[in-house]
């Protein structure tokens, strides 16, 4: 099947629910048996049996289930925000004394995470290089037990190499673990990469219309028991609502992330002829430093790119982003509409330096039509030059 296919059939059984086309939303937290037997006998750690809500209902295995077959990994686990989906792996991989890589490039809140909750408990954090490649098998040591990856990252759009990062790291049998939110389930197939948990913002594209918050772990089967017992241990679970909604919209991702990457694709480069513009960060670009990577290694690109400004006052920057009416000003991205934020990397490295050379602007392109965004850009543009 391809995957367009797949996305409309995955997880659903009609026969089971009376007809109806999607898996109904099932409140609950108690599951109460015919007789004792039965009782006793439901537990184990099979977690794709209904036996308590924390473990989840039919609506939470469907979206699970969707999730985990369109990035053909062993199973899924979904957790209440994309933060959750990176703690909790983590979580299950170190101890005290471990010793854990990270690349320099992560999702901010990552790196608070591991700075404030790993290391006070005795994990050694070391932050390498994006670029690293093979190179990362001479900072594996006997006490590294996981390795984190996210590429590209969030706000620099580096890329990373990641089959040969996890060539280097499955030799020694430690776990990659790797933020996928930018190349989706649907245009990103991380298994194949050698990535064993992949972790989504699912509040992003899965969901894709900035009413949901949520998180999703995929593995392969050697890390599945890990991370699911893990989840379950810390208690985190979503509500059966919020799955419902996830997997209504993820079931248009495919026409979601087709369009927004045209679109981008075709703002990006008109952003890269404006003489205002130094340079645009998107690796779908030729000529993009992870170009190559890219297009070895995605499907396609998520509509998160971004761009710097030949040096110009602070001010300018921000009569820019005041004088867009599309863009809305905020966190997150891979929803149905387009955002601009100023993004300030520099400050969150620690192993290597991000100079971007002037004021940097993150765009998040939506299902607007493309020329009305441009048009929008434009005004943004106006505005900068009458305060140059
Ligand atoms: C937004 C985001 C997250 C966190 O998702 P939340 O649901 O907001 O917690 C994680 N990783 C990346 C790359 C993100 O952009």
């Amino acid at each position: 099947m391809k995957k367009d296919t797949l996305l409309t059939h995955v997880a659903r059984d009609p026969a089971k629910y009376q007809g109806m086309v999607n898996t109904p939303v099932y409140r609950t937290s108690t599951v109460i048996y015919p007789d004792l037997g039965s009782y006793e006998a439901r537990g184990g750690d099979d977690y794709k049996k209904v036996r308590y809500g924390l473990y989840g209902t039919p609506t939470t295995f469907a979206l699970e289930e969707a999730i985990a077959k369109m990035e053909g990994g062993h199973a899924a686990v979904v957790v209440p925000s994309g933060l959750a989906a990176i703690a909790a792996p983590l979580a299950a991989f170190l101890k005290t004394g471990d010793h854990l890589l990270v690349v320099d490039s992560v999702y901010g809140p990552t790196r608070t995470f591991c700075d404030r909750h790993l290391k006070p408990n005795g994990v050694e954090v070391e932050y390498y290089d994006p670029r690293i490649g093979a190179g990362i098998d001479k900072l594996l040591r006997t006490n590294t037990r996981a390795v984190f990856c996210e590429s590209p990252g969030s706000l620099t759009f580096e890329m990373q190499d990641i089959p040969a990062i996890a060539a280097a790291a499955r030799a020694r049998g430690v776990p990659v673990l790797a933020d996928t939110t930018w190349g989706t389930p649907y245009f990103f197939r991380p298994f194949e990469h050698g990535i064993d948990v992949s972790i989504h913002a699912g509040t992003k594209y899965i969901n894709g219309h900035s009413d949901v918050l949520l998180g999703a772990i995929v593995t392969n089967e050697r890390c599945w028991k890990t991370v699911r017992k893990t989840v379950a241990e810390y208690g985190y679970c979503v509500s059966p609502d919020d799955c419902y909604m996830a997997l209504r919209g993820f079931r248009t991702i495919g026409v979601r992330m087709k369009h927004q990457m045209a679109s981008a694709l075709a703002i990006a480069r008109w952003l890269q002829a404006r003489p205002e513009v130094k340079r645009v960060i998107f690796p779908a670009l030729e000529g993009d430093a992870g170009h190559a990577l890219w297009k070895r290694d995605f499907e396609g690109a998520a509509s998160l790119f971004s761009f710097i400004f030949n040096p110009v006052r602070p001010a300018a920057v921000t009569a820019f982003i005041d004088a867009l009416e599309l863009f809305g000003i905020g966190s997150s991205w891979g929803g149905f509409e387009s955002l601009a934020i100023v993004a300030r990397a520099e400050g969150q490295r620690t192993a290597t330096k991000w100079d971007p050379g002037g004021p940097m602007i993150r765009l998040h392109i939506g299902l607007e039509d493309p020329d009305d965004l441009i048009a929008d850009l434009e005004r943004g543009f106006a505005k900068l030059k009458s305060v140059v």
